[in-house]
């Protein structure tokens, strides 16, 4: 397989470990938004979190809880982004589950998202859209 990240695991490629249990690794993002920027990712290949099942969901949640402390305390952040993109659309470029954790601080000046209006009517049109699928 080519995926980066199990070539991570496998130990084929270096990474900054920095946390590992059965069913997890975490690592340094080469990239890093901020210094202390790491990756939560499932050691079993998913492309997006959304496809995995419940019980592997969880268990990579519980992880992404420990390691958030680790970081906020290793890195003395205020605050800390934790955030996953499912597919290429959402920005999602390597395609295993990974969890962004980027720890923040005041004034660090990083806005991620731009802010939309609704035109009259549209929100609930788009909530009774999305309530419908959640009955299905
Ligand atoms: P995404 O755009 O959400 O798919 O994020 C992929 C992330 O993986 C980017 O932030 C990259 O900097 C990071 N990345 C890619 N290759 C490596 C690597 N070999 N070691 C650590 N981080 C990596
Ligand atoms: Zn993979």
């Amino acid at each position: 397989m080519d995926c980066i990240f199990c070539k991570i695991i496998k130990g084929e490629l270096p990474s900054a470990k920095i946390y590992e249990d059965a069913d997890t690794l975490a690592f340094l993002d080469i990239g890093p938004v901020n210094k202390g920027h790491a990756l939560v990712i499932p050691k079993a290949h998913v492309e997006q979190f959304i496809d995995m099942d419940n019980e592997a969901a969880e268990n990579l949640i519980v992880a992404v809880k420990k390691v958030v402390q680790a970081v906020l305390k290793g890195v003395g952040a205020d605050g800390i982004n934790v955030m996953t993109s499912n597919g290429e659309a959402a920005g999602q470029v390597v395609p295993h589950v990974h969890f962004h954790l980027i720890p923040r601080f005041k004034g660090d000046g990083f806005k991620f998202w731009p802010q939309g209006k609704y035109e009259e009517r549209e929100m609930e049109e788009i909530a009774g859209k999305i309530r419908g699928e959640m009955l299905k």
